[in-house]
C-alpha cells in the first residue's frame, strides 16, 4: 500500500483530483468503465463528492457522461457488502441490539432486586449505557471472558453494575447465538478472520481516503484491505513528519495510530503544504511553549492567513454576525459552496442558523440528518400516546388538537373551544371529568358541544392503551400501527407538496422506525413491557434517530457537522459555537469501570472523542485561508466558557498573527442593517425616519410590513392608567418602577406579558419559587445549627425536600438537569454557607417572613402602606440581623459610593426594624445585607454580603470586597436613600410619569418592550 500525504484545503484536495485525472487518463476511448476502481470513504457526503468529482473530469477529458463510474462505498457500506458474501449469521440491526439490551438488563435487574428492582423508574438510561459499554469492548476486540477475567482481577470486582456488566454481556453474547445473529463487532471479527482477497481480486486499484481513525476491528479488517496490490491511502496532514512527531495529546496521533495499526509505513508527500500551513501545523497543540511557538511566528505582514477569534454577546448575534460575514463575502464574489459554515452541535443551532441565514437572504445548505423526535411528524405521534399516558391532560389534548397532522386538524375551531372550555370549567385533565363536565356544559358559540364527539373518537382510538398489565413490543406495535392509521397522518403528510420536504422524510424514516421496532418484536417476543416502559423507548428511539433531507439542490454556503466537511476545497470556513462542554463534547465518566482499567482493556472512550475533536479543529484551521472561530458569552441564561481548544490559538495571539474580538452585537443603527428584521427593528427606533421612503417603497418582502407598522401610531398613553389613589405598593413593585418606569407600566399596570412557550419543564421562574420553598422547609425542619459532622445529614434533608418538590414536574431532561443542578451545585454552596454561618453567632430567625403593612408618609403628607416578603433574616443574641434574599440569577452589586443600584434589601432592613417583634428574636440593628448567590453566578461563595457595617461584623464573604465593606454612618445613610427612592417611586406612580427611563440603559436591548415605549438608540448612547 502506498500512503500518500496531502496538504489540508485546495492544495491538497487538488492533489486528489490530480490522482483521480490520472485514473480517467488511462482509458482512451469507450466504452468508459471505470468500475474496476474502488474508492472507501467515511461517509456519504464524501461519496457524492467523489461521484460528482468523477462525472465533471469525464466531462471535461473525456467530453462525455456516459461513463461506468468507480465503485464508491462508504467504510460501513463496504464491511456489510463483504460480510454477505461471507454467509454468516444475520446481522442484527440497531434497534433490535438496544431492545435487546432493555430486556436482559431488566431481567438482570429484576430477577436479582439490584437497584430497587425497578428499572424503568430508577434507571432509564441504564440499558443504553450498558449497550454502549459493550460497543465499545466488542469494537476493542473485548469479548465477555476477557471482560470477567480482567474484572475479577480488579478492585471493580464484585461491584453491582460491574456485576451487571459483565453478565449482560455474557447473555447477549450467548443470546446472539442462540438467535443466529451477529452485531457489527461480531461481523468486522469474521470479516478480519475469514477475509479473502479474491472479494477484491476485480479492482484494479483501491483508494482509501478521509478515514483518519478506526477501531481495533475496523483496522484489523482495514489492514487485509490495504494489503491489495494496488492501493493508495490518503492522508490530509502539513507533513508526514507532523504525524511521525504527534506527541500523546496532539490530535495527529489518532492518524500515527491508525498507520501504524494498518501496517503503513513509510509514505510520500503527494503535493507540499505552503510556508503558513507548515508554521501553524505546528504551533497548534505544539510540544513547545506558548512563548516559543510565538517566538517562531513569521510577522504580520508575511503571515498569508487571515485568522479571526469573536465572542458574540449571545448565540444569535453569534449567528447574525456569521451571517453578516458571509454575506459581505459572497457580495465580494465568494463561491457560495465554497463556504463552509460547521458547528459541534448543529442540533442545537441548526433552526437558528436557518432562520437567520434566510432573514439575510442567504442561499445555503444544511446537511447532517435531523433528530426524529424534534420533527412535528414524530411530535404528533407521541402526543397522542401522551394523551393517554396523562389521562387526557389539558395541554396533551391542546397539542392533539392543534396538530395539522391528526385527524383533528381540518376543524381549526376545536383547539380554542377545548382551551376555553377547560379555563370556563377550570378543569386541568382527566378523561371521566372532561367528558362528565361536557353532559352538562355547552362548548360552542352557539351553545352546541362540538367536544363531545371528537374527544369521545380519540378515547376510543386511545382504549388500548391504557388495558392494564405489560405486552410483548408487537402487540404494542400493532396497536400503535392502528392508532396511526386512524389518525390520518399518512394522508395528511403525503398531500404537503414538495418531493423532499421536510415531513415526508420525517414521516418516512418514523415509518421504517416503527417496522424496525416491530421486527425486533419478533426477534425477542419474551419480553414484556407496561405502557410506560414502551412509551418511553419509543421516545428513545425517535431520539437517536435521525433523517435526513435530501437537498433538491446542494448548491449555496455549506452549513455542515463538523466531520461531513472533509474532503472539500474550502476558500471560507467559520466554526462557530466553541464553547466548553460543547467542544470538546463533555462526555459523562464511565459508569461501569474505572479509566485505570477501560486503558487496560485498550478502551479509551473518553480520550479518543476528545483527541477526534481536537483532529476536526486542527484539520478545519489549516483547511482555508480564511477561518472564523466564534462562541457566545451567554446560552439562554448562562455565562458560557469558551472552548479550550481556543487557547490553542494563544502564541498567534502573541505574535498578533491574531486579534480576538469580544462583545460582538449588532448595530442598531439602520445604516448598518443587513437583513429586514434588522431594518425593522433599527428603524422602530428612530424618532425620525425622513429619507427612508425610498427604501420602505422598495419592492421587497417584509418592507410593507414595516411601512404599515409605522402609520400605526401607538395609543396616547399620557393619560394614566392608574387611578392617583393607590395607597398600597408591594416592595418588589417599587424595584421594578425603579429599574424603568415604562417597564413597570407595562407589566403592572396594563398587566402585558410575553407569550410563554408551552412547555412542561420548569420555567425560570419556578425554579426560583421552587428553591425558596426548599430552603424555607429546610429550616423549618432543620433545628440549630449545621456543622461539618451533620452536613451529611442536612445533604439529605435537602435531597429530600427537592425529591418532594422536583419530583412533581414532568420527567423532561432539563427537569431532570435543574433537579441535579440544585443537588451538585445550589445544595452544596448553600450548606458551605450555612456550616461557615453556624460558627458564627447568627441563626435564621425569620424565614419568608410577610410584613403586611408598613407606613410611610410622602412629602405631600398621604400616608401609604408599604408591604413585602423577607426571605429570610439572621440575628445574634442582641439583635443585630442581616437581610437575605436568596438568588438563582443575577443581583446588583455593591457600589462605592452610597447610591446604590441594591434597593429591596435596605428597605426590607427599615420594614423589620419598624414591626414589633412579639415573641420572636427582636431585630433592633441591621449589620448587614446578603445575597445567597445560589447558582454561582456572581461570587465564589454562596453568602455575598453585598453591604455590610464594617465595625459591627469582622471581614465578610463579598463579590466587591471594598464597596461592601461600609461604616456604620454610610450603611445608615444607604437605608435612608433607600426608603427616599422607595417615596420617589410612589411619588411618581401616583403622578402617572412611566417615561422610558431606564436605570441601566443598556439593560434595553434586552427588553421585550423596546420596540414599544420609543426609546432610541441616541438616547443609549
Ligand atoms: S427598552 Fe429600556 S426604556 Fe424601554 S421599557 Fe425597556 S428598559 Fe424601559
Amino acid at each position: 500500500m502506498q500512503t500518500r500525504v496531502a496538504p489540508y484545503g485546495t492544495a491538497g484536495w487538488n492533489e486528489k483530483v490530480r490522482i483521480v485525472e490520472k485514473i480517467f487518463s488511462k482509458k482512451a476511448g469507450p466504452p468508459f468503465l471505470y468500475n474496476d476502481v474502488l474508492f472507501i470513504v467515511p461517509s456519504s457526503r464524501l461519496r457524492r463528492t467523489y461521484g460528482r468529482l468523477f462525472l465533471d473530469i469525464a466531462e471535461r477529458t473525456q467530453r462525455t457522461g456516459a461513463i461506468v463510474p468507480p465503485d464508491i462505498q462508504t467504510l460501513s457500506q463496504l464491511f456489510q457488502r463483504l460480510y454477505r458474501g461471507l454467509g454468516g449469521p444475520a446481522l442484527i440491526d440497531e434497534n433490535s441490539r438496544l431492545i435487546l439490551f432493555e430486556g436482559i438488563v431488566k431481567e438482570l435487574i429484576t430477577a436479582t432486586g439490584g437497584f430497587g428492582g425497578q428499572p424503568d423508574l430508577l434507571a432509564p438510561s441504564l440499558s443504553t449505557s450498558v449497550a454502549s459499554m459493550v460497543e465499545e469492548l466488542s469494537s476493542s476486540g473485548v469479548g465477555p471472558e476477557r471482560l470477567a477475567s480482567t474484572v475479577a482481577a480488579s478492585e471493580s470486582a464484585g461491584k453491582r453494575q460491574v456485576t451487571l456488566l459483565v453478565k449482560a454481556y455474557e447473555r447477549y453474547e450467548r443470546i446472539l447465538a442462540d438467535k443466529g445473529l451477529v452485531d457489527p463487532a461480531g461481523m468486522l471479527d469474521a470479516l478480519a478472520n475469514r477475509f479473502d482477497p479474491a472479494w477484491l481480486a476485480g479492482y484494479r486499484t483501491v483508494i482509501i481516503d478521509g478515514i483518519h481513525h478506526a477501531s481495533e476491528l475496523q483496522a484489523r479488517v482495514l489492514r487485509t484491505i490495504a494489503a491489495h496490490a494496488d492501493c493508495t491511502l490518503f492522508v490530509d496532514a502539513a507533513s508526514l513528519d507532523s504525524i511521525h512527531r504527534a506527541g500523546e495529546y496532539h490530535p495527529l496521533r489518532l492518524v500515527k495510530e491508525l498507520l501504524a495499526n494498518i501496517g503503513a509505513s513509510g509514505g510520500v508527500v503527494s503535493a507540499s503544504a505552503d510556508d503558513d500551513e507548515r508554521f501553524l501545523a505546528d504551533a497548534l497543540f505544539s510540544d513547545r511553549s506558548f512563548d516559543q511557538v510565538a517566538k517562531s511566528a513569521p510577522g504580520p505582514d508575511a503571515f498569508g492567513r487571515d485568522l479571526r477569534l469573536i465572542s458574540a454577546v449571545n448565540t444569535r448575534e453569534e449567528v447574525s454576525w456569521i451571517a453578516s460575514e458571509v454575506k459581505r463575502s459572497l457580495r465580494n464574489g465568494t463561491a457560495p459552496d465554497s463556504i463552509l459554515v460547521a458547528f459541534p452541535s448543529l442540533d442545537e443551532y441548526g433552526p437558528l442558523m436557518e432562520e437567520v441565514f434566510s432573514d439575510f437572504g442567504i442561499p445555503f445548505n444544511r446537511a447532517l440528518g435531523r433528530q426524529l423526535s424534534s420533527s412535528p411528524v414524530a411530535t404528533a405521534l407521541i402526543s397522542l400516546l401522551t394523551a393517554s399516558h396523562e389521562d387526557f391532560s389539558g395541554p396533551s389534548l391542546l397539542r392533539v388538537f392543534s396538530s395539522p397532522f391528526l385527524k383533528f386538524a381540518q376543524d381549526r375551531s376545536l383547539t380554542p373551544a377545548l382551551d376555553r372550555f377547560l379555563r370556563e370549567r377550570r378543569i386541568t385533565g382527566g378523561k371521566d371529568r372532561i367528558l362528565y363536565a361536557l353532559k352538562r356544559h355547552t362548548s360552542g358559540e352557539e351553545g352546541t358541544d362540538v367536544l363531545t364527539a371528537p374527544l369521545s373518537d380519540l378515547a376510543a382510538a386511545l382504549r388500548s392503551f391504557s388495558e392494564p398489565g405489560p405486552a410483548a413490543l408487537t402487540i404494542w406495535m400493532e396497536r400503535l400501527n392502528t392508532l396511526t392509521v386512524w389518525s390520518g397522518m399518512a394522508g395528511r403528510v403525503g398531500g404537503i407538496p414538495g418531493a423532499f420536504n421536510i415531513n415526508l422524510q420525517a414521516y418516512r424514516k418514523l415509518e421504517e422506525t416503527l417496522a424496525s421496532l416491530g421486527r425486533a418484536g419478533i426477534l425477542f417476543p419474551e419480553y414484556q413491557y407496561s405502557f410506560s416502559e414502551w412509551l418511553f423507548l419509543l421516545k428513545k428511539t425517535f431520539m437517536h434517530t435521525r433523517f435526513q433531507v435530501p437537498p433538491e439542490d446542494e448548491g449555496g454556503v455549506q452549513v455542515l457537522g463538523m466531520e461531513e466537511s472533509m474532503g472539500r476545497a474550502w476558500a471560507e470556513i467559520y466554526v462557530g459555537g466553541l464553547i466548553d462542554g460543547k467542544f470538546p463534547q463533555r462526555l459523562p465518566q464511565n459508569i461501569f469501570l474505572p479509566e485505570a482499567t477501560l486503558e487496560t482493556l485498550g478502551v479509551r472512550t473518553l480520550e479518543n472523542a476528545r483527541l477526534n475533536s481536537a483532529y476536526q479543529f486542527y484539520r478545519l484551521l489549516l483547511a482555508a485561508p480564511r477561518v472564523s472561530l466564534t462562541w457566545p458569552a451567554v446560552v439562554g441564561d448562562k455565562p458560557m466558557v469558551q472552548s479550550p481548544f481556543l487557547s490553542e490559538l494563544t502564541p498567534l495571539i502573541r505574535a498578533k498573527l491574531l486579534k480576538p474580538r469580544s462583545n460582538e452585537r449588532f448595530s442598531l443603527s439602520v445604516r448598518d442593517s443587513r437583513s429586514v428584521p434588522e431594518l425593522a427593528k433599527a428603524i422602530s427606533r428612530m424618532k425620525d425616519i425622513r429619507g427612508l421612503e425610498s427604501i420602505l417603497a422598495a419592492d421587497q418582502e417584509g418592507l410593507a410590513g414595516i411601512k404599515s407598522a409605522l402609520e400605526l401610531r401607538p395609543p396616547d398613553r399620557s393619560l394614566p392608567v392608574v387611578s392617583p389613589d393607590q395607597t398600597e405598593f408591594s416592595v418588589t413593585e417599587l424595584d421594578n418602577y425603579l429599574r424603568c418606569p415604562y417597564d413597570y407600566y407595562v407589566k403592572h399596570r396594563i398587566r402585558i406579558a410575553p407569550l410563554e412557550e408551552v412547555t412542561e419543564d420548569i420555567t425560570a421562574l419556578d425554579r426560583g419559587s421552587k428553591v425558596h420553598a426548599i430552603l424555607k422547609d429546610f429550616y423549618e425542619q432543620w433545628k440549630g445549627p449545621v456543622t461539618a459532622a451533620d452536613r451529611e445529614k442536612a445533604r439529605e434533608l435537602l435531597a429530600s425536600l427537592a425529591q418532594a418538590g422536583y419530583g412533581r414536574e414532568a420527567d423532561t431532561f432539563r427537569n431532570r438537569r435543574e433537579h441535579a443542578f440544585f443537588l451538585n451545585t445550589m445544595a452544596e454552596r448553600f450548606l458551605d454557607a450555612e456550616t461557615a454561618l453556624g460558627r458564627t453567632a447568627f441563626r435564621p430567625v425569620r424565614l419568608e417572613w410577610k410584613i403586611e403593612s408598613f407606613t410611610l408618609t410622602l412629602a405631600d403628607g398621604t400616608a401609604v402602606e408599604l408591604h413585602g416578603k423577607i426571605d429570610r433574616i439572621d440575628a445574634d443574641q442582641d439583635g443585630n440581623f442581616v437581610v437575605i434574599d436568596y438568588k438563582t440569577g443575577t443581583y446588583p452589586e455593591a457600589r462605592e459610593k452610597l447610591e446604590q443600584e441594591i434597593f429591596q434589601l435596605p428597605v426590607y432592613a427599615v420594614m423589620a426594624l419598624a414591626v414589633p417583634h412579639g415573641s420572636g428574636t427582636p431585630l433592633r440593628k441591621a449589620v448587614g445585607l446578603a445575597y445567597y448567590d445560589l447558582s454561582g453566578r456572581t461570587a465564589d461563595h454562596c453568602r455575598d454580603m453585598v453591604l455590610y457595617d464594617k465595625d459591627a461584623l469582622p471581614v465578610q464573604p463579598a463579590s466587591k470586597p471594598n464597596s461592601s465593606r461600609k461604616s456604620p454612618d454610610d450603611l445608615a445613610a444607604i437605608l435612608d436613600l433607600s426608603m427616599a427612592d422607595a417615596k420617589n417611586a410612589i411619588a411618581g406612580i401616583r403622578a402617572g410619569n412611566f417615561s422610558s427611563a431606564p436605570r441601566d440603559p443598556k439593560k434595553c436591548r434586552f427588553c421585550v418592550n423596546e420596540v414599544l415605549c420609543g426609546r432610541t438608540d441616541e438616547d443609549e448612547e
